[in-house]
């Protein structure tokens, strides 16, 4: 059999090794505008000098040179014919397939202000091809504003910092940000602070609930300065000042290929619990699926393609919980589930000595944990929250509550988790 996999990362590469541990003599062909496997979430390590692209690498095998994988690099998809599991790149017959996955991953979003779309200086951080412009243009830049204060924005801006590793001097930064908090989809606004609070020893400005409204441009093509709004309205609108700008709003799953092909999308491509689209033997994960916008869930729902890829039904069944890590300065974050309370919710808060933990209790059970600092004993509250286990029946502070109240032994004397 013959699987086609579309893209060549988290998700894409994790699927050719599942395919090949459960038929290794399937043959398998990987398409990608990549050039290099690279990992994304270590784009800032790049940028400031830390590791070179081949450090970014994270296949430590001989994976990509089996006999019976394909690794055809550097093409940009543009069309797929359902039907006859074609892909094409323009007129370009690339490869075909028994099955596919889409595992193409997201672009960055741009917004269409001012000039932030065809500027030179203003670039998204998405890509390697990204990171290596940001390093270029970083290297006669003085003022860089980031838009956006979310992970992939403070990533940047530590990268920016972090540049004379590169051999190169750090611009002042200033980060602009819609929300009232940075990070606001990580983490809650305490946590966020305590990083806010490094940044800005740093020398970082930041500029929260302010929308960028416009550019002022040097009529070369370069952004002299992004406006801002009055934002809060005891605020005045302002012009920060910059000869570059990084975009870190957000991303959008890279599936405008898919267009007219019959595999139905909605903001991402449509999947059901087994990662089949509505097209048989057309399969989706990672980003482009859109289930949630982290690697280790890429990669986890690559497998779970594999499987289903290669005949073996498996649903997916990690929907449920959203779960981040943060880590700057050496500062650790793990969030999980909730993050901000809804009506009804209990919140506890426990700080001592740098540690800070938030509990969000909903109808007796963990509906949402934020651990800053020490964040050992993760792995329980995830699986409090996952399986949405109850804790108000124990009569005991939730901060007590530990695996042990949910042991019991079985009759051939073995632990087992009872709920
Ligand atoms: C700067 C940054 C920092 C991040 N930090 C973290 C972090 O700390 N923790 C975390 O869990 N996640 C992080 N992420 C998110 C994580 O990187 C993604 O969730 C993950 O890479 C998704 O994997 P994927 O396989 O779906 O897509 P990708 O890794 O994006 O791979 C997509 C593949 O598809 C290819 N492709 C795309 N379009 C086409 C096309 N038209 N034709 C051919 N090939 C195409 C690409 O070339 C690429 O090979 C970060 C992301 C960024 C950008």
């Amino acid at each position: 059999m013959k699987h086609l996999i579309l893209g060549a990362g988290a998700a894409g590469i994790s699927a050719a090794r599942k395919i090949l541990k459960e038929k290794p003599d399937d043959e398998i062909i990987i398409v990608s505008e990549d050039t290099e496997v690279y990992s994304r979430c270590m784009l800032h390590r790049f940028i400031s000098g830390e590791r070179d692209a081949a450090g970014l690498n994270f296949i430590n095998d001989d994976l990509l040179e089996r006999r019976n994988v394909t690794w055809i690099k550097g093409k940009t998809l543009t069309r797929l014919d359902a039907d006859s599991k074609t892909v094409y790149a323009g007129d370009e017959k690339v490869a075909s397939g028994d099955t596919i996955l889409i595992a193409t991953g997201a672009n960055s979003v741009t917004p269409p202000i001012g000039d932030l779309r065809t500027a030179k200086n203003a670039f998204g951080l998405r890509h390697l091809s990204d990171a290596r412009s940001i390093v270029n243009c970083a290297k006669n830049a003085e003022k860089v504003a980031i838009i956006g204060a979310g992970l992939v924005g403070l990533d940047a801006c530590y990268a920016l910092l972090e540049l004379g590793k590169n051999g190169l001097t750090s611009p002042q930064i200033t980060v602009i940000e819609m929300a009232p908090s940075a990070l606001a989809i990580n983490v809650d606004a305490h946590a966020a602070e305590a990083y806010q609070k490094k940044f800005e020893e740093k020398g970082v400005t930041f500029l929260l609930a302010r929308k960028v409204v416009g550019t002022k441009s040097d009529g070369n093509g370069s952004i002299t300065a992004v406006e801002l709004d009055g934002g809060d309205s005891r605020l005045t609108s302002l012009s920060v000042p910059c000869d570059m700008v990084v975009m870190a709003v957000g991303v959008r799953p890279a599936i405008a290929f898919l267009e007219g092909s019959g595999v139905k999308t909605e903001r991402a491509v449509v999947v059901d619990d087994y990662l089949a689209t509505n097209v048989p033997g057309i399969y989706a994960a990672g980003d482009a699926a859109g289930l949630s916008g982290i690697w280790p869930n890429a990669q986890k729902q690559g497998e779970f393609a594999a499987y289903n890829m290669t005949g073996t039904k498996w649903a997916y069944d990690d929907r449920f919980a959203i779960k981040n890590t943060v880590n700057f300065f050496g500062l650790l974050t793990l969030s999980v589930g909730a993050i901000k309370p809804e009506e009804g919710d209990e919140t506890l808060v426990k700080e001592d000595r740098g540690n800070y933990r938030k509990l969000i209790l909903r109808d007796g059970a963990v509906a949402g944990v934020i651990l800053q600092g020490e964040i050992g004993g993760s792995g329980f509250w995830q699986h409090l929250i996952k399986n949405k286990i109850r804790i108000d029946t124990l009569g005991k502070s939730p901060w007590k509550v530990s695996y042990a109240d949910f042991f019991g032994v079985e009759n051939n004397g073995e632990y087992k988790w009872v709920v």
